[in-house]
């Protein structure tokens, strides 16, 4: 059993990244730590550092570095990330919160980057093909619509695309992921713990690639003298 990663990944809106990681971490049984769910247990836990962020969230604003990395700082000082490892989802979003984990884990606390890799057009089919019951919330694909006429199969509420998921703005989100995060790529490839996997294909099969990127890193690293660990 390989236990104890500590791993982050990466990846496109669309390209399974969060499914992905809740995988590899009940794999490794370790905690599943997405920025989202960090932010609101913190606020509600009324620390230090979720307190500021939520002063932030409240008035809309993005919250910034110093502050998020307090935040992940305060939750990676938990008994279950520091004992059992943990899988970051949503963090580091920029070169400046990347730089700061790494001060944060120290030389050899995190075993790799992995970062799912989808290429854009499938994205795109995949987001901007997607619909959203009114009533409920289900989603459904024009790839696969509901039974009768864009009503849902559930409660015949009406079907219909978000805003969001329209090309125009599926395609500002993708370039401004692409300007956050080709400078984290070569940050993590540098440090040798860049695992890129080909997200393309069933859950099943990218979940196989995962696991074997990862093995593959930490195996190289184990065998490399600058690994210390
Ligand atoms: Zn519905």
């Amino acid at each position: 059993m390989s236990s104890g990663v500590r791993l982050l990944v990466l990846g496109k809106q669309g390209a399974g990244k969060g499914t992905q990681a809740v995988r590899i971490a009940r794999h490794n049984g370790v905690p599943h730590i997405s920025t989202g769910d960090m932010f609101r247990a913190a606020a509600s836990a009324r620390t230090p550092f979720g307190l500021k962020a939520k002063e932030f969230m409240k008035r809309g604003e993005l919250v910034p570095d110093d502050i998020v990395i307090g935040v992940v700082a305060e939750r990676l000082a938990k008994d279950d990330a520091v004992n059992d490892g943990f899988v970051l989802d949503g963090f580091p979003r920029t070169r400046v919160q990347a730089e700061e984990l790494q001060r944060l884990l120290g030389p050899g606390g995190l075993d790799a980057a992995v970062d799912i890799d989808v290429p854009t057009e499938i994205v795109l089919h995949r987001i901007s093909g997607r619909r959203v019951c009114r009533t409920c919330g289900a989603t459904y694909h024009v790839d696969k619509p509901p039974k009768v006429d864009w009503l849902c199969d559930r409660d015949g509420g009406s079907v219909v695309q978000r805003d969001d998921d329209k090309p125009e703005a599926i395609e500002r989100r993708l370039e401004l992921y692409e300007q956050e995060t080709g400078p984290l790529l070569e940050f993590y490839e540098a440090l040798g713990l860049l695992v890129t996997v080909d997200g393309v294909g069933d859950l099943e099969d990218v979940f196989g690639r995962v696991l074997d990127g990862v093995e593959t890193v930490r195996q190289l690293r184990r065998s490399a003298p600058q690994a210390q660990r």
